[in-house]
């Protein structure tokens, strides 16, 4: 993009009387920061605001930030630096806006800011500096709200906040305590999603497993019957929508189990995301993780014989504060024996804050990048053997992308941005959001190859698009969404 070095200016700016007042939006982080945005976006939309692809056609333009871990606040202020540079009208929002401080140090012009899931206070300092422009026809929306994913999958996030106390993490600090959204709310939103052709739906949240405990598990109302604000009826009702649902953060508490016969009866996809982050009882204790005191190999084994189609996938810390040889070793133990099947992998890395930073004497970098790389290394293996044994096998893909003849796509085991994917070589007439069924002929270590079999036939009780919903574009982003390291769960 060509720069545009607009004189940074808290004066609100005069959009001439019959253009549309545009903001640019850059969204970092989690899954999480990016439903933020989408639901900032959805505001702006049903206020009469464009959405701008570049910087140079942005009136204002909005940073929701990412602060979790030192790179990512770097990679945060990069991204604020860049956007004054080009653009020079800045609203700061997101995790690291809970740190005003670092950001006026290096960017002391920038307009507002302010916290993270500060959805009125980002709208409003957007009125303060780009006026709305009344005009009714702007009201009209889609009924799903902006997304920023593809039309075909959506992020579905249930709560706010966290009450556990990871030592390494400052999300509680910065997100606030456990916030569940009422069950109805949940699901009538699902429910709209699918409605507006969503074929699959992401949950997330800080920790899936904990839903409803801050409501104390409050009764609800969807389709005339009654449900509880809970873990395991969000996902008896997110099964009758006949989408994919994928479940994401979730911990292995014993309530959990309840979920397996759903995914064994094809109402949820076979997929746990569960931050393990270690195999060592002695490192989950000074990580203060939730469950550490679970028998997470038992429970594993019980989850895989009742759905043996399960796939799980996690992220680890290494060169966590005092780690030993031996409780590395550990973990390497633990990571052969739990065969999951998607993994990735954090160094340890500082965040200001956090109680970890002095619960034992730091890990050196070499001996962090060393472990690292062997971590890598076995996890590579066992992804490649599990991955080889699905040769032959024929499944239901969902594509996200066609190029050049071919299509990227996913099946039940791979989440979108995450895990790997399913390369189909000649796609044929299929397009981005189709479903499909492919042979699987090839795999590596993180990715499947695999042949058309046939178009697939839509879910049995996939709900169809209301009538007069809108389809739409997704609302973009001026930069690809990123992931901020350690910040995993
Ligand atoms: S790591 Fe996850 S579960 Fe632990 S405190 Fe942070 S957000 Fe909560």
């Amino acid at each position: 993009m060509p720069a545009r070095r607009n004189k940074p200016s808290s004066a609100p700016t005069r959009t001439p009387a019959k253009r549309v007042p545009r903001v640019g939006f850059v969204s970092l982080g989690c899954p999480k920061a990016l439903v933020d945005s989408e639901r900032i976006i959805t505001q702006l939309r049903a206020q009469g605001y464009e959405v701008a692809p570049t910087y140079q056609a942005a009136d204002v333009v909005v940073v929701n930030t990412c602060g979790f871990i030192d790179s990512a606040v770097d990679e945060s202020l990069d991204a604020i630096g860049e956007a004054m540079e080009e653009n020079g009208r800045v609203i700061v929002t997101g995790c690291l806006g809970k740190r005003p401080q670092r950001i006026r140090e290096r960017h002391p012009r920038v307009l507002k800011i302010t916290g993270p899931a500060a959805y009125e206070e980002v709208v409003s300092a957007v009125h303060e500096h780009l006026p709305p422009r009344h005009d009714p026809r702007f009201d009209l929306l889609p009924a799903q709200g902006i997304r920023l994913t593809p039309r075909h999958y959506a992020y579905l996030k249930i709560s706010e906040g966290c009450n556990n106390k990871c030592s390494f993490c400052i999300i509680p600090a910065l997100r606030g305590r456990l916030d569940s959204r009422p069950i109805g709310e949940v699901l009538r939103e699902a429910e709209r999603l699918a409605a507006a052709g969503v074929k699959e739906l992401l949950v997330i949240s800080q920790d899936t497993s904990a839903y409803g405990a801050d409501l104390r598990y409050a009764a609800g109302e969807w389709r005339g019957g009654r449900l509880e604000t809970r873990f395991i009826d969000l996902a008896r009702g997110l099964g009758e929508l006949g989408v994919w649902v994928r479940l994401h953060y979730v911990y292995p508490y014993p309530h959990v189990d309840a979920v397996i016969p759903l995914m064994a009866q094809g109402r949820v996809l076979p997929y746990l995301d569960i931050p393990f982050q270690h195999g060592s009882p002695s490192v989950l204790r000074r990580m203060r993780r939730p469950a550490h005191a679970e028998d997470t190999l038992a429970r594993i084994a019980a989850w895989r014989r009742d759905c043996p189609e399960l796939t799980l996938r996690s992220t680890f810390i290494v060169g966590f504060p005092g780690e030993t040889d031996a409780e590395f070793a550990e973990l390497l133990q633990w990571l052969d024996a739990a065969q999951l099947d998607r993994v990735g992998c954090f160094k340890y890395s500082p965040v200001e804050g956090a109680a970890a930073n002095t619960v034992a004497q730091h890990v050196a970098p070499e001996v962090q990048e060393e472990r690292y790389a062997r971590f890598m290394e076995r996890a590579a293996q066992i992804s490649a053997q599990r991955l080889a044994a699905r040769m032959g096998q024929r499944i239901r893909v969902l594509v996200d992308e066609v190029a050049d003849g071919g299509a990227i796509a996913r099946s039940a085991a791979e989440a979108p941005q995450i895990d790997g994917v399913v390369r189909i070589p000649q796609a044929g007439a299929l397009r981005a959001g189709d479903w499909a069924e492919v042979t699987i002929t090839g795999s590596d270590a993180y990715d499947l190859t695999g042949h058309l079999s046939g178009a697939a036939r839509p879910l049995p009780g996939a709900a169809r698009p209301l009538p007069g919903a809108a389809r739409h574009s997704s609302a973009g982003s001026l930069r690809e969404p990123a992931t901020s390291g350690q910040e995993k769960d």
